[in-house]
């Protein structure tokens, strides 16, 4: 599903994305990609470990991580 972004320019003239469903605006199509989930409720990220899904990579891999360490949150 593709969404409407506003695309903005900044005072040195670069193109900004910005979220139409909040404030947020990144350089970044990839960052904004990955913000949108948090709208969409979409989760591409699954554990590899216990199959729970996550909205981004990097927390997904935090949680992981709890899997191995002992000191891991639970
Ligand atoms: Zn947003
Ligand atoms: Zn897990």
């Amino acid at each position: 599903m593709e969404m409407n972004l506003l695309i903005l320019r900044d005072d040195s003239g670069r193109k900004v994305r910005q979220c139409p469903m909040c404030p947020y605006s990144s350089h970044q199509k990839g960052r904004l990609r990955d913000h949108m989930l948090t709208h969409t409720g979409e989760r591409p990220h699954p554990c590899p470990y216990c199959g729970r899904r996550f909205t981004q990579k990097s927390t997904m891999r935090r949680h992981a991580i709890t899997h191995v360490s002992p000191l891991g949150e639970l």
